[in-house]
């Protein structure tokens, strides 16, 4: 079934995952990577629960390693993280999903972002001089943050955050519901959007209880003014019951796989003409 190869195939990533980072080798060739821009970033349309238009894009980043193929960021951004690679990947990132976003101006980018990146000192200035060397509008950024970022550090986290926001940056809060300290994160910062995480929609037709905490996070995200996004939508039950909630934005595998930017430009250049 669809189903099994798709778990075969994660499985099988998992594992060219795990065997990347057991190699000695594994740290020099990503870092090769980066700099010889052998990496790339497939963007996957994000779109309005409303009238179904794209308004978005997020920047998923890959690796087309020599001997594993094509690498999926689950594979690898780990090792970039344990490695001290992963502020240097997140310029990286950054700067081509920057240039990239050039080819559709009237959609928004999204860029994942790293706790370890986000915890730099000098984050917000690297956004900034990206920003302004590529000419990009600030308003078109969404930078997609993690729990995880607030954790370490909370008061350094807020003033990143407030600075960031200064700009005109929106900030999002990815994977929400996956972490216990939630609901404090939302009060305490100023997110614009909350990203309800995959793991709900994947257990959403089986069980009650997923239906019942994905509705709850959209009422909490409506009544505190943020736009909600819900990520992993494969089915049309699940985009019927998400409209039906009210949920803001879906993104998942049933309104487009993660494309190449020339890919995402063709799709963008067909909902212009509809
Ligand atoms: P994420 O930000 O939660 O991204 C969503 C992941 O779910 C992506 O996996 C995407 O391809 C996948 N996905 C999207 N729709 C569906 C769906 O309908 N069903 C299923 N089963 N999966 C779906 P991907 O591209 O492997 O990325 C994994 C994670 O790696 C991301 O999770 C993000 O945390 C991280 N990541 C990706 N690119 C970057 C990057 O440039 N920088 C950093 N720091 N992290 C990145
Ligand atoms: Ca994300
Ligand atoms: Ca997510
Ligand atoms: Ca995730």
């Amino acid at each position: 079934s669809k189903q099994a190869g798709r778990n075969r195939f994660a499985f099988f990533e998992a594992k060219m995952g795990e065997e990347l980072r057991m190699r000695q080798s594994a740290e020099d060739e990503l870092r090769a990577a980066i700099e010889n821009d052998e990496l790339q970033l497939l963007y996957q349309p994000i779109l309005s629960a409303q009238d179904g238009k794209i308004v978005c894009v997020e920047a998923l980043a890959r690796w087309q390693h020599r001997a594993y193929g094509l690498l999926s960021a689950d594979s690898f951004i780990p090792l970039a993280e344990e490695r001290g690679l992963i502020v240097a990947l997140g310029e990286w990132a950054l700067r081509r999903a920057c240039a990239e976003a050039k080819l559709w101006p009237d959609v928004k980018v999204a860029i994942n972002v790293s706790p370890i990146q986000f915890r730099q000192k000098d984050f917000v200035a690297t956004v900034n001089r990206i920003l302004t060397e590529s000419g990009t509008d600030a308003q078109r950024v969404e930078l997609e943050l993690t729990e995880g970022v607030v954790i370490a550090d909370a008061d350094l986290a807020e003033h990143a955050m407030v600075d960031l926001r200064a700009l005109g940056v929106r900030m999002v809060l990815d994977d929400f519901g996956t972490g216990y300290s939630s609901l404090i994160y939302l009060r305490r910062f100023a997110f614009d959007k909350i990203k309800i995480d995959r793991s709900f929609m994947e257990s959403m037709e089986f069980s009650g209880e997923s239906a019942i905490i994905i509705r709850s996070i959209v009422d909490l995200g409506r009544s505190l003014g943020l736009t909600v996004t819900a990520e992993g939508v494969e089915t049309e039950e699940q985009a019927r019951f998400l409209r039906t909630l009210g949920c803001d934005e879906l993104q998942g595998y049933l309104f487009g796989r993660p494309v190449t930017a020339t890919e995402i430009e063709q799709r963008l250049a067909e909902q212009r003409a509809e």
